[in-house]
């Protein structure tokens, strides 16, 4: 077994980072004492499957993921939440922690936004994270199940080269696909069968947090999880291509402060001081963004549950998460940091995702998207961006006509910096280097 430092030691040189959300060092993570891990399969986007396809084909590799960082952070407990609809996929997850007292299972509600991590934190232990705080503020790390899987893959000295994604929506054949770091988003679409819709809109990321996707040569990161394809009439790709101005002014115009979007706010529910009804008046009535009530929206996480209770469609996700932004370009620090209490009918307002699905039109898009090994053309091209986690970017080691194997390192973290370094992910020669990526051909 490897020492706590060997374990945050092959987990930096690995690179791996949070595979989803904001691309987190791991590392970083597994330097912290905690009380408990737990690992995040709530699976919190309507449509994806990464994670639970990951628990049905790789889940001794992911547990074993899960035990590296409870080594590393000197956690006792370590707890699997997954949702508790999948009842078979717990049976065979039972059978694989058969006889071991240090893991349990945790079943988790058909709910939006299960996975947020404070959300998950209390739905599994019952405590509440702090605003602006850390699941660590309350002795917990929250790792995703990718993350796990390429953990224990780093403990076997393989770098991350590779992501899991699911591509679902208006497509010939929704899949769950493993396909190298760097191929454009054009190539991952494809392995879907193709598109059945002219003009489609893609959000990576999904219905609820993703964004639209404006360039398909764009390159797959260690962030991508989901490619969600739309016909360009459908409501969501409509909503996200509104400009912010039009949405800020149909809220000024037309919010009536009813109060639902701060009801069903999941930070709000924690008991923390985020309120975008608020933030709409305070719009309407011209307050400078520097002015102390817009700073509830630095507690904003961007999960746009508000959208979705509003009665009249608005977007006060959207202008949370645009509010917290410009906040964060301002350079302006989060002034709340208080312990808090959730709401006593937090249970009472939670958005079932069966509901969500049907209020988003995404129902005839929920089907499954197994994990397959699509054949497809040899893949020729990678980009691997130097930045595709929370941090400093990686500084490239190599030079153009370099030949570089998979899993060689490319980029190293910058001395001194938070980051995490990149590999090669295809064999070849490198063929471009930018402070923003190296670019490589296969032979
Ligand atoms: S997007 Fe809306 S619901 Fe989600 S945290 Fe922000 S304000 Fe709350
Ligand atoms: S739910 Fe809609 S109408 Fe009601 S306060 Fe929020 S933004 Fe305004």
């Amino acid at each position: 077994m490897e020492t706590t430092q060997e374990i945050v030691q092959a987990v930096q040189a690995a690179g791996v980072t949070g595979a989803g959300g904001a691309g987190f060092p791991t590392y970083v993570k597994f330097q912290a004492k905690a009380e408990v891990v737990i690992a995040n399969g709530a699976e919190c986007e309507p449509l994806t499957h990464v994670d639970k396809q990951l628990l049905i084909h790789h889940a001794p590799e992911v547990i074993a993921g899960l035990r590296a960082a409870m080594q590393s952070t000197g956690a006792a407990q370590g707890i699997l939440g997954v949702k508790g609809k999948f009842k078979e996929l717990i049976t065979q997850l039972r059978q694989q922690l058969a006889g071991s007292s240090d893991i349990t299972i945790a079943e988790l509600g058909n709910f939006y936004p299960a996975g947020d991590e404070q959300v998950l934190v209390y739905d599994v232990l019952e405590r509440v994270v702090p605003e602006g705080g850390l699941p660590i503020d309350v002795g917990c790390v929250v790792q995703n199940i990718e993350t796990l899987y390429n953990v224990d893959a780093a403990l076997q000295g393989q770098p991350v080269t590779h992501k899991f994604i699911t591509i679902i929506g208006a497509v010939r054949q929704p899949v769950t696909v493993r396909v190298p770091i760097g191929v454009s988003l054009r190539e991952v679409v494809a392995l879907a069968g193709g598109v059945t819709t002219p003009d489609p809109v893609i959000l990576d990321g999904g219905a609820m947090m993703g964004e639209v996707v404006s360039d398909l040569e764009q390159p797959v990161t260690k962030r991508t999880k989901m490619l969600l394809v739309l016909p360009y009439e459908h409501q969501l790709s409509v909503k996200r291509r509104t400009p912010r101005t039009v949405f800020d002014s149909q809220a000024i115009a037309s919010c009536d402060q009813c109060y639902l979007c701060t009801d069903y706010c999941p930070r709000h529910a924690q008991g923390h001081a985020i309120q975008p009804h608020k933030l709409i008046l305070l719009l309407a009535s011209g307050v400078p963004l520097t002015d102390a009530q817009m700073a509830g929206a630095m507690l904003c996480c961007e999960c746009r549950t508000c959208n979705y209770a509003c009665p009249v469609h608005l977007s006060p996700g959207d202008i949370a998460l645009n509010i917290k932004r410009d906040l964060v370009r301002e350079g302006l620090k989060n002034p709340y940091h208080r312990t808090t209490e959730v709401d006593p009918y937090r249970d009472y307002r939670r958005v079932p995702m069966t509901r969500l699905v049907n209020r988003l039109d995404l129902a005839k898009y929920d089907v499954p998207a197994p994990l397959t090994a699509v054949p497809h053309p040899p893949y020729t091209r990678v980009e691997l961006k130097m930045r595709q986690h929370i941090g400093m970017p990686a500084a490239p080691v190599v030079t153009v006509g370099d030949h570089v194997q998979q899993g060689d390192l490319v980029g190293e973290i910058i001395k001194g910096g938070m980051g995490a370094p990149v590999h090669a992910s295809i064999d070849g020669v490198v063929r471009s280097v930018t402070y923003e990526a190296i670019v490589i051909e296969a032979n």
